[in-house]
Parts: C-alpha cells; sequence; structure tokens
C-alpha cells in the first residue's frame, strides 16, 4: 500500500511525465515539417570522420542515397572508401596530399577545393541524396578556399529529405550557428601523441 506522500510524488510524477511527452510531441511535428538536418562534428578528439561515415553506413541500411566528399582526403588508404566504392556509394576525393608533407602546394589546394566545391554543389541539388558527407571541410573554410556564406546558401537550398554532416577541427562560427546539432569530439589523450603509429582500421 502506498502511503498518501508516496501517492502524491506518484501523481506529480505523471504530471510531469505527461508535460514531457507532450513537449516530445511538439519537437517531433517540426521534425517532420523539416526533414533536413545539418550536423557539425568538430574538436581535437579522435572520432569525427569515424562518427561521419557511421551515420552514412546507417542511413545506407535504411536504403538511403549517399554521397561523400571527403577534403584533404583521397591519397591515402581509406577502409571507409573502400567499403563506399563497393557498396556503389560515391565518394569525391580531393587528393592534395597533407599540409604538413612534402609536395604539398597550397595554390593547387584552393583549385582543388574550389572544383570538389563544384561536384558537392551538384550533390546538394539532387534530391536522391539522402546523406552528404562533407569530410573535412571546415578547413577549406579555414584556409579560405572556400566561402562559409555560399556554402550555407548552397545548404539552404537543398532538398528537403537531405542531411549535411560537416566534419573537422575548428568549425567556422558561422556553420556551428546554422548546423541544428553540434558535437565537439575532445581529446582527452590519443594514442599517437605518446608515439604509438597510426593503425589500419583503427585511424584509417
Ligand atoms: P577519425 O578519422 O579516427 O574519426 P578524426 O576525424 O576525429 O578521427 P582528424 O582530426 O580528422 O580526426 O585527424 C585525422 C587523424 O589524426 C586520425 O588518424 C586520428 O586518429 C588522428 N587524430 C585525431 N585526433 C588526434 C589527436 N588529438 N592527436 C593525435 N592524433 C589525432
Ligand atoms: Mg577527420
Amino acid at each position: 500500500m502506498l502511503t498518501v506522500k508516496e501517492k502524491n510524488q506518484l501523481a506529480q510524477q505523471t504530471t510531469r511525465h505527461k508535460a514531457m511527452k507532450a513537449k516530445v510531441h511538439e519537437k517531433s511535428d517540426l521534425a517532420n515539417d523539416d526533414k533536413r538536418r545539418v550536423l557539425v562534428l568538430t574538436g581535437n578528439g579522435k572520432g569525427k570522420t569515424s562518427s561521419g561515415f557511421g551515420i552514412v553506413f546507417r542511413a545506407f541500411g535504411h536504403g538511403q542515397g549517399c554521397a561523400v566528399v571527403q577534403y584533404l582526403k583521397g591519397d591515402a588508404e581509406s577502409g571507409e572508401r573502400n567499403v563506399l566504392q563497393q557498396l556503389g556509394v560515391p565518394v569525391v576525393t580531393m587528393n592534395t596530399g597533407c599540409s604538413f608533407k612534402a609536395g604539398y602546394c597550397a595554390e593547387r589546394e584552393r583549385i582543388r577545393a574550389r572544383e570538389v566545391w563544384q561536384q558537392t554543389l551538384i550533390f546538394l541539388q539532387d534530391p536522391s541524396v539522402d546523406v552528404l558527407l562533407l569530410d573535412e571541410v571546415t578547413y577549406m573554410v579555414a584556409r579560405k578556399h572556400l566561402d562559409v556564406n555560399e556554402m550555407i546558401a548552397a545548404f539552404e537550398a537543398r532538398p528537403i529529405n537531405q542531411s549535411v554532416i560537416i566534419t573537422g577541427r575548428a568549425a567556422h562560427r558561422k556553420l556551428r550557428e546554422y548546423a541544428d546539432t553540434v558535437s565537439r569530439v575532445d581529446c582527452v589523450k590519443h594514442g599517437l601523441q605518446i608515439g604509438l603509429k597510426a593503425r589500419k582500421g583503427i585511424e584509417f
């Protein structure tokens, strides 16, 4: 048997629960009106790109159309790219090399960034692409290869069903403000900092 006090507590909890449920429903109505999402995965810790690909695999598993654009990358091995190519998911890469490795050319990177952005625009206008991953695109904004306002305007004009995932460190304030969901991955520690080598299947 419940005491009077316990009964009152239970009644209060039920009222709070109902109010919370009503709020969630309100929000999910909003979600149905506007299906589009922009997610930003930023910060200095490990897990941004792999999380972005995780969402692509999740969407693909539901039969959704996906496309990936890898800014900065493409010249090194990538397990994710191997799988996506087998699945027939388009993966566009910039292929200009790393800024701290020999042979890096900032001007070539700028030209490639503009070319790859043109390809990105095609995806941003394609309603068969439900999920579009723009991996490491934050650096293109930071290095002034791409204009953040132009980027946001293109996001704004995309099909209603299309979600965009942006990854990379130091995401521009305007991108963080425009996104619905922003996660910052903090680095508590990273094995590479104590000299561990990048491992296939973990790092790439
Ligand atoms: P991942 O691709 O594993 O999800 P990420 O996208 O979060 O990592 P990036 O900032 O793109 O990480 O860095 C690319 C590479 O640098 C990855 O191989 C990653 O393991 C490594 N890395 C990430 N964070 C750190 C860190 N704090 N110190 C050293 N290396 C890091
Ligand atoms: Mg990354």
